[in-house]
């Protein structure tokens, strides 16, 4: 019986650990597949304070600090967790064929990258399409790539593609910038093999058994290009849940509903601007909150 579980490893989960693992409490992380979560694929971070690198680098560092205050970390995910709490706290079923119990939950599994719905899409991941910039770019090298989106991630995804690739074109649906830092804006503006397409939608992608060749528009215009990557957005990870968790219309998490002794913090709960700033500052007031919860029957919860 664990004291505290804490559901995935990125920044809000790992700093969970780590207050919980501080107050000595019995904690084990269920980290999935990817430790990290989305930090591993932040090509350049600079707005965490204190800390400029890639977001690899700072889930490393914030790991090994984890370990070192003797949280259990294991490579695997919740498959089933109920929001009821059972006599002794919770069950949580894991695709390692585990059932883990422990008096506390905190969910902190965070989000993943939305799916291009267009023809082709399916056909050519892996071979062309791509959702992660910094783990695919390097074998677009001196050719001709496509960014779909117009938010922080697509901006930031072509910027590290114009590094790599000969040209980055970016295809935003809407008529200017208007999610994306100012910061990042100047800088896709002021880099020369960065092109910007406004009011531009793919239709379908296309290309050969060698891999991707081309991408149409809404509007039938064909582009040449070797690679389509996409930053339309993230979905919070939240299948594991049952039925009975309360969502928002995106569907994060929202905190009113959960039974005493469940907390969530990060992407996946509603309302969380999804930054590593805020990811850390949740994943501390969740571990804060569930310590008073262990200590004294009751959490001080301050959902803002
Ligand atoms: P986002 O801000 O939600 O932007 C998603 C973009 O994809 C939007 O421009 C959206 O268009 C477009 N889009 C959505 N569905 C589409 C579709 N089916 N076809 C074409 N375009 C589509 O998502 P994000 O960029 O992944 O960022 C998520 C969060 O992480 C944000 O809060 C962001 O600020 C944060 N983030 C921060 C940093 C940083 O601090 N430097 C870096 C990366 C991400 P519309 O604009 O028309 O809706």
């Amino acid at each position: 019986m664990y004291d505290i579980l804490i559901l995935g490893s990125g920044p809000a989960g790992l700093t969970a650990a780590l207050y919980a693992a501080r107050a000595n409490k019995k904690t084990l992380v269920l980290g999935g597949a990817d430790m990290g979560g989305q930090l591993r694929v932040i090509h350049k971070l600079e707005n965490y304070p204190g800390f400029i690198g890639t977001g690899a680098e700072l889930a490393e560092f914030i790991k090994k600090q984890v370990e070192s205050f003797g949280v259990e970390i294991v490579s695997a995910n919740a498959k089933m967790i109920r929001n009821k709490e059972q006599e002794t706290g919770y069950k949580v079923v894991a695709d390692n064929g585990t059932e883990y119990e422990s008096r506390v939950v905190i969910i902190a599994t965070g989000a993943t990258p939305r799916k291009l719905d267009i023809t082709g899409a399916r056909e050519f991941m892996g071979r062309g399409i791509s959702y992660c910039a910094t783990c695919d770019g390097f074998f677009y090298k001196d050719k001709d790539v496509l960014v779909i989106g117009g938010g922080n991630s697509a901006l930031s995804d072509a910027l590290y593609l114009a590094d790599v690739a000969k040209s980055v074109t970016i295809l935003y649906r809407k008529s200017a910038f208007s999610r994306a830092e100012q910061i990042q804006v100047d800088r896709v503006n002021a880099t020369k093999n960065i092109r910007v397409m406004f009011n531009t939608e793919l239709a379908s992608v296309g290309g050969n058994d060698s891999g991707l060749t081309h991408a149409v528009t809404h509007s039938g215009e064909t582009i040449a290009c070797d690679g389509v990557f996409v930053a339309i957005g993230h979905e919070a990870n939240t299948d594991f849940l049952a039925d009975t968790f309360e969502r928002d219309v995106a569907g994060r998490v929202v905190p009113d509903g959960l039974a005493p002794g469940m907390f969530v913090a990060g992407d996946v709960r509603s309302g969380v601007k999804m930054q590593v700033a805020t990811a850390v500052g949740t994943g501390c007031e969740c571990a804060i909150d569930a310590i008073e919860y262990l200590n004294n029957g009751v959490a001080q919860i301050r959902y803002v």
